[in-house]
């Protein structure tokens, strides 16, 4: 297999996000002049595999769902980055958010390799006992590659600490004694982490914070816009308000709700707990998805899906920063857009780190099974987002490049010096 970004870019390949993934790789390893052996070796995925995953519904019938673990560099350590259950996973979105994870662990400096695994289902039309049917065999047909030392998986789109917990049973049972170690993300009474089910929206709180102050901007006078509400829309945008911000529009899967006066965003969070959407919340007007992408404001948060800013509505957004929570939601084509226009965008590899950053402390105390308090977590945290920021913003600032190269340049660097000193087996 010749992976090329040429060969991915035939046909219906233009939004994939593999392609997307190794569009800004090869971009990074030209700008930085990379050995070209390292370039090619990072192209590939380390591993990754394919399982069925045959369950009974609760109707008596079987299904067979598609599940997939993609390694894509364990050089810096082991494999980390969560599984998500959603019914558009295929192979090669996992393959380039399995990349994601490596650039996104050498960004903020933790020591783990970047892995993503997915299982093609709609969750929202499972039962709860289907969903553990599934998480459960899917645990099985990996378990070869899991374990504390190897791959730590953690949550991701559409999946909760309540099917982490069901991960580590299930490997635990075969095991014959409980390992929590074996994934992160779980509930705090088997070895969960404080802080975690915050941490990736906390974490791209205190980034955007870092940027508002480079850029000059009262967070007590700024606008907010977020796109998803699921874990990190939800709760950066709970955290942005508690920061003094206006958030004027969020949105999920039905739609979005907006108010130039602001939301309440604690009542938005109650109102969808009881009705299963932000639509029809009282006091607000309803948007499309597409349209709130477009709405003034001093920060954009996508916390959604990969690929909603593209080059064809990037020319009509209004916003002044844009703080990726989602994973690969702007496509490079937009990204050439908002470096003419001067938006700062600050990349999913820097933005939602925070996320992979607790599940990192959560592992620690795991293996040491010794616990720390939510004021250490989020101190630790906030001193990792922080220096990390610093660290991209001032090889932006020298290289005068954008922020996702930079962060790139960062991360690749890291990995590139790994790969060098171990070399390459035999
Ligand atoms: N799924 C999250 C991410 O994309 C978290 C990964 C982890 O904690 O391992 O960063």
């Amino acid at each position: 297999m010749t992976i090329t970004t040429e060969s991915l870019k035939a046909g219906t390949a233009q939004l994939n996000p593999y392609t997307m993934a190794l569009q800004q790789l090869d971009e990074v390893a030209n700008h930085m002049h990379l050995d070209p052996n390292i370039h090619e070796y990072l192209k590939y995925p380390k591993r990754e595999i394919t399982v069925s995953i045959p369950v009974l519904l609760d109707n008596g019938s079987l299904k067979v769902f598609q599940g997939y673990r993609v390694h894509h560099s364990l050089a810096r350590g082991p494999a980390k980055g969560g599984i998500r259950y959603h019914p558009n996973v295929s192979l090669d979105e996992v393959r380039a958010l399995a990349m994601w994870m490596t650039w996104k662990c050498a960004v903020v400096g933790i020591p783990y390799g970047g892995a993503k695994g997915g299982v093609v289902c709609n969750p929202k039309e499972l039962s709860l006992k289907e969903l553990e049917r599934i998480t459960r065999r899917f645990t099985s047909e990996l378990i070869v590659i899991l374990g504390p030392e190897k791959d730590i998986p953690a949550p991701d789109v559409y999946t909760d600490s309540q099917i982490m917990a069901w991960i580590m049973d299930t490997y635990s049972m075969n095991k014959g004694y409980s390992v929590p170690g074996v994934v992160t993300g779980k509930p705090i009474s088997i070895g969960g982490s404080e802080g975690r089910n915050e941490a990736t929206a906390r974490g791209c709180v205190y980034v955007i914070m870092e940027a508002f102050q480079k850029k000059g901007v009262d967070p007590s006078k700024a606008v907010a816009v977020v796109q998803g509400f699921g874990n990190a829309g939800s709760i950066a945008a709970q955290l942005l308000q508690k920061e003094g911000c206006t958030v004027t529009a969020v949105s999920d899967s039905k739609g979005g709700i907006h108010n130039p006066k602001g939301l309440d965003i604690e009542k938005v969070v109650e109102y969808k707990k009881k009705t299963g959407t932000v639509v029809g919340f009282p006091g607000a007007d309803s948007i499309s998805n597409e349209d709130l992408l477009e709405l003034p404001c001093d920060v954009l948060v996508p916390a959604a899906l990969e690929n909603v800013i593209t080059g064809k509505n990037a020319p009509r957004i209004k916003a002044k920063l844009i703080a990726e929570a989602a994973n690969g939601p702007t496509t490079p084509e937009a990204d050439k857009v908002f470096k003419d226009k001067g938006i700062m965008v600050l990349p999913d590899i820097l933005a939602n780190a925070g996320g992979v950053t607790v599940s990192y402390f959560e592992w620690v105390q795991d293996i040491q099974a010794f616990f720390w308090s939510e004021g250490e977590i989020n101190s630790k945290l906030k001193q990792i987002m922080t220096r990390s920021f610093a660290q991209v913003y001032s090889i932006a600032e020298r290289e005068k490049v954008p922020m996702r190269l930079a962060a790139y340049v960062l991360a690749l660097g890291r990995v590139a010096e790994a790969l060098t000193v171990r070399g390459i087996y035999p």
